[in-house]
Formats: structure tokens, C-alpha cells, sequence
């Protein structure tokens, strides 16, 4: 409700007292003294009011104003009405950051609110039984003081936007696993965020062990097929029919066998953990190997084939790995070439890191497809891919070594006109020994 306007009774009042003056003034011919006495008393009431309200606000905590008459009293009941709604705002306020807590409480994933410098400034039960937090005694402390994996450490140390999560074994029981982020908000803070991945791991685990061992399986006997269609092809004779269907036999145990190699590799790169110990790989001399090859492959199809490398740049990985990444990139570059098309390599450094890049002039790939090429088994063109023996899974083992070496994959393409794959490591995998700037040409 609206409180009504004070100002027409006040105005009255004074209409009233003023009257009231003249009157007495008239009445008694002592206008001087009358004025006085009425400006001594206004003054005195102003005060006795003033000092009331200062002493209502500085000490006491009682909701209920002063009372008071007039103008002083509706100020009174303003100043009232004032204090109720912030008491209420408050109330609302602690309630909504109650009820937020409780919320946050509840969840089953461990949050922990981190202040600028990673100290603890709040966390979940979750946290606690997850990260083994203690609370309150561990409020204020730094994370890495408590949580010390050197990963985490590292992950903390490191821009949070460059990796956005991580999985680590839980400091509380080294069974469980967790997947940790760090998301940034308001200014310099952080909502550290843990989930129990140990499941889905173990989920993971099982899927690939299953791979792995079917792929192992099927390695011998597919090898002994292979070998005999070899046989039978040298001594089928004057078999035409035969010949053809024994030819068709070596090619697709060929292709069955190209299959389980890169089924077994993959699910090598995904268990294994990343080269962390990994060795200073001399890219340029690889590449050039790799180009060699490449030359072979395009054979009659004659593609300009050239490699442009910055000569002693070197990148700590494993060279196995790498070698298999960039020889998938160069490869499928030279098979989605058309005859007398180019491909170039490059391989250099700048303040974003080490790129190797492939440039092909071939068929390109429409924009729609781009996402998912590293997806196992996708292709764009099934009957294409298979033609030529690919497995599908050429990128999605590009696309494993990369993350293992902490690099990315940039594919930019156009239809018809061709398509580039870039390969981008970090400044902190790469070396450039002094006096080697020329660069490398094949
Ligand atoms: P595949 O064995 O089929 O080549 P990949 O995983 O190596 O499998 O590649 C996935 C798909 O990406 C291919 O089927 C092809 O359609 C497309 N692709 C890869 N590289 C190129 C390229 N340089 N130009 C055009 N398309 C490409």
C-alpha cells in the first residue's frame, strides 16, 4: 500500500500555528517574545527528533522507529518501511544462496569453488569424499597443496583453456578414476568440477580389450590365408576364371589384414598411455622418407610431390606414431588426387608452435563431412575408400596420435578444389637447433 502524502495536514498545521502567533501576538502586543518562544520551541522539538532518530539508527537494533507526531513521525514510519524491505531483500537473498548450496551440495560430482591462485574457498561433500577434502580445515589452502597428482599440478599450471579436462586416479582410493575440469568465471576464479568416471572406463577398458584381442585372433589366420591365395596365384596356370577369383580372394584378405593392423594399432594408442619419455624425432628426415614413399604410390598417376621442411626441427614424440600420422595424411592426400595433381608438404614453426601441413589439389570433401572424418569407419565416399583399400580408419589413428603428442587437427577443404590438413604441436614439444634455418626441399 501506498502511504499517503503527509504534506497537505503539515501544511494546515503550520497554517493553524501561524494563525495561532498572530492571535497571541495581537492579544498580548508581545509579537517579539511570542516569535521567539515559537522559534525556541520549534527548534527544541527539531532536535529532541533528530537526536532520537541518530540514536534509533547508530544503536539500537529494534525494527520499531520512534514514535513521533507530525511530519517527524511520518519520517519515522518511512525510515520504518525502509528497514523492513532490506531486511526483507536480505532474507530472500540468504535463502537464495542457502537453497543454491543445498543444491550444489546435493550434487553427485564434487565442486569446489577456488579464489584467484587456487585457494579453496568452498566444496561439496562430493569433494570430500572424492578428492579427500577436509572441511573446514583445508578452507584457504592451496588445491595443488592437497590434490598433488603432477598431472593436476601441471593442468593447473598450465592455461585452463588449453586442456579442458583430465583423467586422473582419485587421491582416496587409486581404483576410482575421475575426470577433473577447471571452468573459469567472474574474475581470476575457478569451479573446480570432478565426476566418477570409473564405470565408463572400465566400460572403455572392456570395448577395446575386446577389439584388441579379436584383431590378435584374426591376425594368424588371416595371415595364412593370405599367404596361400599368394600361392595358389603363382601356380594357378592357364585358369583364367580362377585366376580372377584368386585374385579377388588376395585382395580382400589384403584389405582384411590392412583392417586388423589399424584396429590393433588403434586400440594401442588409445590403452597405452602418451609418449611421455618420447625421443627427439628428426621430422624433416622422416618426412622425406615418408615423401619417397608417397612418390610410389602415385607411380603412373605422376603428382607433383613437393616438401618444403625447416631443416633440425625437431619434436619429442614417438617417431613409430608420428611416422604413421603423417604417412595416413600424405597417403589419402595422394589417393583423393587426381592424376597429374599436386601435393605439398610443409613442416615449420612459429610463436603457436611446430604445424606439418598437407596441401592437396585433389577432390576436396564437403563442409558437412569435415567434423566427423576422424570418426572410425567414416567415410565420404564408401565405394571410393574401399576401392583403394582403405580401412576408414586412417584419420581416427592421425587423430589418437595427435592427442597423445598434445597437438591438433585443423582440416580445412573445398570440393573440387582440394583440401589442407594441418597438424599443430605445442612450443613446449619442439626444438630448432641454432644455425639450421635453411630449409629442407625433395
Ligand atoms: P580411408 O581409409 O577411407 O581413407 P581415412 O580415415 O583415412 O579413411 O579418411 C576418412 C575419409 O576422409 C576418407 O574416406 C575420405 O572420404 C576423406 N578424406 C581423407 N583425406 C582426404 C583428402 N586428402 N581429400 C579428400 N578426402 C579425404
Amino acid at each position: 500500500m501506498k502511504p499517503r502524502n503527509p504534506w497537505p495536514a503539515a501544511y494546515a498545521r503550520l497554517v493553524l500555528a501561524l494563525l495561532a502567533l498572530v492571535l497571541i501576538g495581537w492579544g498580548t502586543g508581545q509579537w517579539l517574545f511570542v516569535l521567539l518562544l515559537a522559534a525556541a520551541g520549534a527548534l527544541v522539538w527539531d532536535f529532541i527528533n533528530l537526536r532520537r532518530l541518530e540514536h534509533w539508527l547508530r544503536l539500537t537494533r529494534k525494527l520499531d522507529p520512534p514514535q513521533s507526531l507530525g511530519l517527524w513521525g511520518e519520517i519515522f514510519d518511512g525510515l520504518h518501511r525502509m528497514r523492513m524491505r532490506a531486511r526483507e531483500r536480505d532474507k530472500q537473498r540468504r535463502n537464495l544462496v542457502r537453497n543454491y548450496r543445498d543444491s550444489i551440495k546435493a550434487m553427485p560430482d564434487a565442486t569446489v569453488v577456488l579464489r584467484a591462485d587456487y585457494r579453496i574457498d568452498w566444496c561439496n561433500q562430493a569433494a570430500r569424499d572424492m578428492l579427500g577434502l577436509q572441511w573446514p580445515r583445508d578452507e584457504g589452502q592451496r588445491i595443488s597443496n592437497i590434490f598433488r597428482h603432477p598431472e593436476f599440478v601441471a593442468f593447473l599450471d598450465r592455461d585452463s583453456r588449453e586442456t579442458k579436462s583430465l583423467s586422473l586416479p582419485s587421491p582416496v582410493d587409486g581404483r576410482r578414476w575421475l575426470e577433473v575440469r577447471l571452468v573459469p568465471y567472474a574474475k581470476k576464479r575457478h569451479l573446480l568440477l570432478a565426476r566418477d568416471t570409473t564405470a565408463l572406463r572400465r566400460l572403455e577398458t572392456m570395448r577395446s580389450d575386446f577389439v584388441a584381442n579379436v584383431s590378435h585372433e584374426l591376425r594368424t589366420p588371416l595371415t595364412v590365408v593370405y599367404g596361400v591365395t599368394e600361392t595358389l596365384e603363382d601356380g594357378i596356370g592357364d585358369h583364367p576364371e580362377l585366376a580372377r577369383s584368386v585374385h579377388l580372394l588376395r585382395e580382400q584378405a589384403e584389405r582384411m589384414k590392412n583392417l586388423v593392423d589399424d584396429l590393433l594399432l588403434l586400440s594401442r594408442l588409445e590403452t597405452g598411455d602418451g609418449p611421455r619419455n618420447g625421443e627427439w624425432v628428426d621430422v624433416p628426415s622422416l618426412l622425406g622418407g615418408v615423401a619417397e614413399e608417397a612418390r610410389l604410390l602415385s607411380g603412373q598417376r605422376q603428382h607433383r610431390l613437393d616438401l618444403d621442411a625447416s631443416p633440425g626441427l625437431l619434436l619429442l614424440g614417438n617417431e613409430r606414431e608420428l611416422r604413421s600420422a603423417f604417412a595416413n595424411l600424405v597417403f589419402n592426400a595422394v589417393h583423393y588426387t587426381p592424376e597429374g595433381g599436386q601435393v605439398q608438404l610443409r613442416w615449420f614453426a612459429d610463436a603457436a608452435g611446430g604445424h606439418f601441413q598437407v596441401r592437396d589439389t585433389g577432390i576436396g570433401i564437403e563442409a558437412q563431412h569435415i567434423d566427423r572424418l576422424t570418426e572410425r569407419f567414416y567415410r565420404v565416399d564408401n565405394g571410393r575408400s574401399k576401392s583403394r583399400g582403405g580401412t576408414g580408419l586412417g584419420l581416427a589413428i592421425v587423430k589418437h596420435v595427435l592427442m597423445r603428442h598434445g597437438a591438433q587437427l585443423k582440416i580445412d577443404s573445398e570440393p573440387g578444389k582440394g583440401s589442407t590438413f594441418t597438424c599443430s604441436f605445442p612450443p613446449r614439444i619442439l626444438r630448432q637447433p641454432l644455425g639450421t634455418r635453411e630449409p629442407v626441399r625433395a
